[in-house]
């Protein structure tokens, strides 16, 4: 096992009408922005819990945040803190509002001329405008962790920013949001948090044997759950398992300790920027074609993968290896996500080159849990993926 430091300092609130707990939670002399997105809140009841509960507190409004949350839209925001005094923000969203928040959070305190070099230059947030976030998408895992990812649309960008400044001081989890979420929606949140688990497990050397534990633990939940919630997301026990589920999958936890690859969401984000696919979905195109392509390095993992999560128990290593690969795109096809990018769009052909130059442009030279991965080890990848 590495040598690791943990430390997540966010406040995690779970549960049936916890939402109302804002009216204890929130500073009661700060000046807040409540941003959201596309109005959800205002059909599913969410925003007319929040409102209630945030009282006679100072509040301003910023609706409008997209998925995949946009610069342009983020600096409307951003003018709007500077301009009305905001000392606090709370979003109320899936992953694009909080990871909206958290761009505003490091810009509101940024000093440079233009924030978007936060992002190019990989500047660390050491402390950002507090923040909190009210949960209504299971998915990220943003809700309890430092890591944004922000769209530029004018460049066909999409690009990670974080640091230990950027945790919200307290996040609301109530199941029952998942009660409107379309299965679109669902699917890739379960999608999204699958895969952030095998991000971070399946890795070489091996030898972290409760991370293991931890991470085939939750994969396990996802699959249990997965129907469940598809089938009725009123299930409340499918629900709360759902949601803690994919907060446990990037909460920093089962990472310690562990070398972590990331490549297949350096790749997809890619497949976002390009083509506007939901992120979810980039992760199933790219993952298959991932594990394929570092099959020798990967397969002692895959296998066991196979054998723990999956069941499979016949054949040899490499067997079982390829098997848990298969059946991990046949789960993705069962919550019906296509795996293939031609299945997404007619404009293929020339992405994986694209892909390579901008990694090439960008001075990424090393993906993957050893870096050992080059942007031409990323053009195969994604080409395999077509
Ligand atoms: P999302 O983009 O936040 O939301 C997707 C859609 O779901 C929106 O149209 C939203 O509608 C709708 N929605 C959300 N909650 C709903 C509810 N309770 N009922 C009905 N509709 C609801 O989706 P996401 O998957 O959570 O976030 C994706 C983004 O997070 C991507 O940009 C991805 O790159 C990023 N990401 C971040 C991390 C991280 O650790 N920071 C990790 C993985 C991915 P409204 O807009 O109308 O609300
Ligand atoms: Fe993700």
């Amino acid at each position: 096992m590495n040598n690791f430091k943990f430390q997540n300092p966010t406040k995690i609130i779970f549960g049936k009408g916890q939402i109302a707990s804002l009216k204890d939670e929130l500073p009661q002399d700060a000046n807040i922005l409540l941003l959201y997105g596309g109005g959800s809140i205002k059909r599913n009841g969410i925003y007319d819990q929040v409102i209630s509960a945030l009282g006679d507190r100072r509040v301003e409004e910023f609706g409008g945040i997209p998925a995949n949350p946009e610069y342009a839209k983020l600096m409307e925001a951003l003018a709007v803190i500077k301009a009305r005094d905001i000392t606090y923000i709370l979003a109320v969203g899936g992953g694009s509002v909080i990871d909206g928040a958290k761009f505003l959070s490091a810009a509101a305190l940024y000093e440079g001329d233009e924030p978007w070099d936060i992002l190019t230059n990989n500047i660390s947030t050491t402390k950002g405008m507090p923040f909190a976030t009210v949960l209504t998408l299971p998915a990220t895992g943003s809700e309890m962790n430092s890591g944004s990812v922000i769209t530029r649309a004018e460049t066909k960008e999409k690009l990670v920013m974080g640091g230990p400044g950027l945790f919200p001081a307290f996040s609301i989890l109530d199941p029952e949001v998942i009660h409107s979420i379309p299965q679109r929606q669902l699917a890739n949140g379960i999608t999204d948090a699958f895969t952030h688990v095998l991000e971070q497990y399946m890795t070489y050397p091996m030898g972290a044997y409760l991370q293991d534990r931890l991470s085939e633990s939750i994969l396990q939940t996802l699959i249990e759950v997965a129907p469940k919630v598809m089938e009725d997301p009123t299930d409340y026990t499918a629900a709360s398992n759902f949601m803690w589920s994919c907060t446990m999958a990037l909460n920093g936890l089962i990472s310690k300790g562990v070398p972590t690859d990331w490549a297949v969401h350096m790749m997809g984000h890619e497949l976002t920027a390009l083509y506007g696919i939901d992120h979810a979905r980039t992760l199933a195109v790219i993952a298959p074609s991932h594990y394929t392509y570092n099959f020798e390095a990967k397969k002692e993992k895959l296998a066991q993968y196979g054998e723990r999560v999956w069941n499979i128990t016949e054949g040899s290593t490499e067997e079982k290896a390829r098997a848990a690969i298969q059946r991990t795109e046949q789960f993705f096809h069962e919550l019906g996500i296509d795996t293939k990018l031609s299945q997404y769009t007619d404009d293929y052909e020339g992405t994986a080159e694209e892909v390579a130059k901008r990694f090439t442009e960008r001075g990424w030279k090393g993906l993957g849990e050893h870096q050992s991965l080059n942007p031409e080890d990323a053009r195969k990848i994604v080409e395999m993926a077509y």
